[in-house]
């Protein structure tokens, strides 16, 4: 197996993705693994120089090490390119008939067929979308829950009705990002920490952007590209990730369905026998429940306070840092009945477990008095 470290290099790293990132480390290392580290700037606007210079430093100072040579999204553009190129020869059709009768299924994340959408004949695969926010908006239901907006199917309904009139605002080079045109087909997967999963892509996810307007690939594109070319076997990350690890299982079948050779093969991939299909591999997901303020806000990077460059100012240590993550994590105990302890990242790995993870799945919520309290703040 293969873990890895996906950190966008946005700013200083804080609590929260050090308690990803330990969860990450954690999990491939109690299973042997080697674990990598991909810098995901690939949305270049978000950016903040030397950012991934801090958390490299960081990591290493955490005691929260890698293997081989840290792999930059920046420097991908050709792979997502082609991996863009392959899946626009695909299909709708040919691509949801193969997840709809479930021919290459593969454990844990095997699907059930829905019922296609009549409409849905011609539709390619990969699909341009002229449609602003704006559009959307107008188009959409109201908002509920997490305010997941499901794309109204605008332009697939204008390249299956009006293929002409398509071609023609390409031509005219009108403003447009590409969209993959998803199934009513429900993904099913298994998680360590929430257990089955169950998504419909078309009702619970719907089209989504591979590649923006202004060119940059969408992150649900390049992580699923990266994921299958890096060999990646063991994906831990927030639970706000659930719904799109539905879509990365659709986007990767597709992938080796349109014939993306990964450049590090989890297995053979054409075995004279014909008996390995390429995504026979077992994936491990793990999705971490997220880590509110007490006013039960999610933990941002403007929560300064939280970030490593003001903890270590205030003279925290890595073995206190690296306790309080192994504390949320649940692995000192009953969160409500216990108190974080200091502890390294090998103490931690010596008490890590799945199961003391998934004994506790509700949300974690810092209280920030406490946490001053045991930073010395
Ligand atoms: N780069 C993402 C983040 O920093 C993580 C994406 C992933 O693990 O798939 O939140």
């Amino acid at each position: 197996m293969t873990g890895r470290f996906a950190p966008t290099p946005s700013g200083r790293m804080h609590i929260g993705n050090v308690y990803a990132m330990l969860g990450a480390w954690l999990s491939a290392r109690k299973s042997g693994d080697s674990i990598r580290l991909r810098i995901e700037d690939i949305d270049e606007p978000r950016v903040v120089p030397g950012a991934a210079e801090t958390m490299m430093r960081d990591l290493e100072w955490l005691g929260l090490g890698w293997d081989d040579e840290p792999v930059f999204q920046s420097s991908r553009h050709a792979l997502y390119q082609e991996a863009l190129e392959l899946l626009s020869k695909l299909s709708f059709d040919e691509i949801s008939d193969i997840i709809s009768t479930g021919s290459n299924d593969s454990k844990p994340c095997s699907t059930t067929a829905g019922n296609e959408a009549a409409t849905s004949e011609a539709t390619p695969l990969i699909y341009p979308c002229f449609c602003s926010r704006a559009d959307i908006r107008a188009a959409s239901a109201p908002q509920e829950g997490d305010r997941f907006t499901v794309y109204p199917g605008t332009c697939r309904r204008l390249i299956a009705s009006e293929p002409q009139r398509a071609k023609q605002r390409l031509a005219n080079n009108d403003r447009h990002s590409m969209r993959i045109a998803t199934a009513d087909t429900t993904i099913t997967f298994h998680d360590e920490v929430f257990g089955t999963q169950q998504y419909n892509l078309a009702h619970d996810i719907g089209d989504i952007i591979v590649r923006r307007s202004d060119g940059i690939y969408s992150y649900q594109l390049a992580v699923t590209v990266d994921d299958l070319d890096m060999g990646i076997t063991d994906i831990v990350r927030g639970r706000d990730l659930l719904r799109s690890n539905a879509l990365q299982i659709y986007i990767r079948k597709a992938l080796i369905n349109a014939g993306f050779k990964p450049s590090e093969p989890t297995q053979p991939f054409h075995p004279a026998d014909g008996s390995n299909k390429p995504d026979d591999v077992t994936i491990s997901y793990a999705h971490l429940p997220l880590i509110d303020n007490a006013a039960g806000q999610r933990l941002a990077k403007r929560e300064r306070s939280l970030d490593l460059g003001i903890l270590t100012a205030h003279g925290a240590t890595a073995q206190q840092i690296i306790g309080y993550c192994a504390w949320l994590l649940g692995l000192q105990g009953d969160l409500k009945h216990t108190k974080p302890q200091p502890m390294s990242a090998d103490e931690a790995l010596g008490v890590f477990s799945w199961d003391a993870v998934r004994a506790n799945t509700s949300d974690r919520t810092l209280d920030q008095g406490e946490f001053n309290a045991y930073f010395g703040l």
